[in-house]
């Protein structure tokens, strides 16, 4: 013992004779590295030592950080070494809010984000259409509640024009409302006489009391338990494609906040086929009305089977609310444009908080959909309640979502330690949430959109993603957004509630640090520093030093999971 002590103290003494001049240097003695990553602008998240240029990996773990002549010296023959070319280099970017079969899926669908209207998506259909003829289903998702004029909700006949016999099932861009043609709705049997399922409306023609195509939130059910299953095989086809494009736009990591769990074989079947190039964090999605016992089986089962770097399964998603533009979000408050709405919320808020208490007792991530400013409070006290009766500390509940809020809850989230889990291209200040979304809550509601800064200031954490396939997954649109608060035309003028701007590195960190700390893995991830696994990714342009009206258009050129190349852009 007293000899290995003598040893490492020589060690020691080294180490500061050999590298003590170089300020931030990070070298271990005797450590060689499987793969250099070099000549790089490497902005770290590390406040010790910010900035960087270059990063030595072995046994996909990073072990050196530090100048390129610093980390050159544990290079040996056999180390594989990637020129950065003075690029900028960050921590894998990590997608807090996905549901990632369901954006794998949509990849081979119609999709109609950012259609300009009814002509426009008619378009799109034909020709899709065109390329997939038959008599299949036609499915899509994308459309939004703008595309229809003042109506903001969508009509069947729009279809029917196209379609007449073949079933069309399109999502709306949120996941909140369907849109049926003729053909799918009479396939799912919906009549005049067809009530209104719980937690759901099917909307209809005032004057003949027709199904108009529009169904929100649970009469989704109808139609959607008819669609046509897609079989494994096009599944583990789809994940595949929906990993390679997540790690294109330099995704590391994905939270998954519902439709993973039920899939969780597949993952693991990709992951013993060695074709794994992403780290899924999957949430149970746990339905109204209570926590079962059959609920905690399910939880427990897969926790001890799923609980390592590249799938874990440690946190429970619920939804207590629905959506702002169809009037589902639960609001202390009348809606300005339709005073005889509040939304509602999905749970009994005793049951619900009862399931939240003893799901953290049993250590469990709680991740709550919580949109209005009722849900949110709902959400905020029964994750006060939980550390209460618990004693618990430190499980950093999220809350995920949060587009209005009562300015007295702002700070809660700092105080309680719960995450504000947000998507900021949610935010984007096109028609949909100007028009639509402005409109049903009114200015002074509004007013309070999306608040990132407020609670960062206040004390609270913030973790960034993207709900796709709800918006593209594409991180960089979510950075330009959460800093510019505009379109990409600079619109509208001075920013849309422009006083919860984020500074650059502040987004960052939203996807990165504090997304590792959002995953509760901020030891192991989130920033590049010796002792932390290496994912990490180098891209096209420097974003702090860029227009920020431009940062959307960021390449990835490389990305790195685990110190392995999963993508690699061709040089042009
Ligand atoms: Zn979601």
């Amino acid at each position: 013992m007293r000899r290995q002590f003598i040893a490492r103290l020589v060690l020691a003494a080294l180490w500061l004779v050999t590298f003590g001049g170089f300020v931030g240097a990070c070298v271990a003695i005797g450590q060689t590295a499987d793969t250099i990553v070099a000549h790089g602008k490497i902005y770290t998240l590390n406040p010790k030592q910010p900035w960087a240029e270059a990063v030595a990996i072995a046994d996909g773990k990073i072990v050196a950080v530090g100048s390129d002549a610093e980390i050159e010296k544990l290079r040996k023959p056999r180390t594989k070494l990637i020129d950065a070319g003075g690029r900028l280099v960050l921590p894998g970017l990590v997608d807090c809010h996905i549901h990632f079969m369901d954006g794998s899926l949509s990849l081979g669908r119609v999709n109609l984000e950012g259609a300009k209207d009814v002509a426009d998506i008619q378009r799109r259909l034909r020709e899709y259409a065109a390329k997939h003829p038959g008599k299949d289903w036609i499915l899509g998702r994308g459309w939004d509640y703008a595309m229809f004029g003042a109506e903001a909700l969508p009509r069947k006949e729009y279809l029917d024009e196209l379609f007449p016999d073949r079933p069309a099932y399109l999502e709306g861009y949120d996941g909140h409302t369907y849109w049926a043609n003729s053909r799918a709705l009479t396939l799912a049997g919906i009549t005049k006489a067809t009530p209104n399922p719980a937690n759901g409306i099917i909307v209809r023609d005032p004057k003949t009391g027709d199904a108009t195509g529009a169904l929100k939130e649970a009469a989704h059910g109808l139609v959607g338990k008819i669609v046509p299953v897609p079989t494994r095989a096009e599944k583990l086809e789809a994940l595949r494609a929906g990993m390679k494009w997540a790690n294109e736009h330099g995704l590391t990591r994905v939270h998954s906040a519902g439709g993973d769990f039920e899939e969780l074989d597949l993952y693991s079947e990709l992951r013993q086929e060695g074709q794994q190039s992403l780290r899924f964090y999957i949430a149970y999605f746990l339905d109204p009305p209570e926590l079962s016992k059959r609920d905690l089986d399910a939880i427990e089962s897969a926790g001890k089977k799923y609980r390592d770097e590249w799938i874990d399964t440690d946190a429970v998603k619920m939804m207590v609310d629905g959506v702002i533009e169809s009037h589902t979000a639960s609001m202390l408050e009348p809606y300005t444009d339709d005073p005889s709405l509040k939304g509602k919320l999905f749970w009994d808020p005793d049951k619900y908080k009862a399931a939240v208490a003893e799901l953290d007792k049993r250590g469990l991530q709680l991740f709550t959909h919580a949109i209005g400013d009722n849900g949110v409070r709902t959400a905020l006290d029964a994750y006060a309640n939980a550390e209460n009766v618990n004693h618990t500390q430190d499980r950093r509940p999220r809350i995920e979502h949060i587009e209005t809020i009562q300015a007295v809850d702002i700070p809660r989230f700092g105080k309680l330690g719960v995450i504000a889990s947000m998507q900021p291209l949610h935010s984007y200040p096109n028609d949909d949430t100007l028009n639509v979304w402005a409109r049903n809550i009114g200015p002074d509601r509004a007013g309070r959109a999306w608040v990132w800064n407020s609670i960062e200031q206040d004390g609270g954490h913030l973790a960034f993603g993207s709900d796709w396939p709800v918006v593209t997954l594409n991180p960089w649109e979510g950075v330009q957004t959460a800093v510019t608060r505009q379109t990409t035309e600079q619109k509208p003028e001075g920013g849309f509630v422009p006083e919860q701007r984020l500074s650059v590195a502040d987004a960052i960190a939203g996807y990165t640090l504090g997304a590792a700390y959002a995953g509760r893995r901020e030891k192991t991830e989130g920033s590049i520093e010796a002792g932390k696994l290496a994912d990490l990714i180098v891209v096209s342009q420097n974003v702090f030093e860029v227009d920020p009206h431009r940062i959307g258009e960021t390449k990835v050129m490389t990305t790195m999971v685990g110190g392995q190349v999963v993508y690699q852009a061709s040089e042009k």
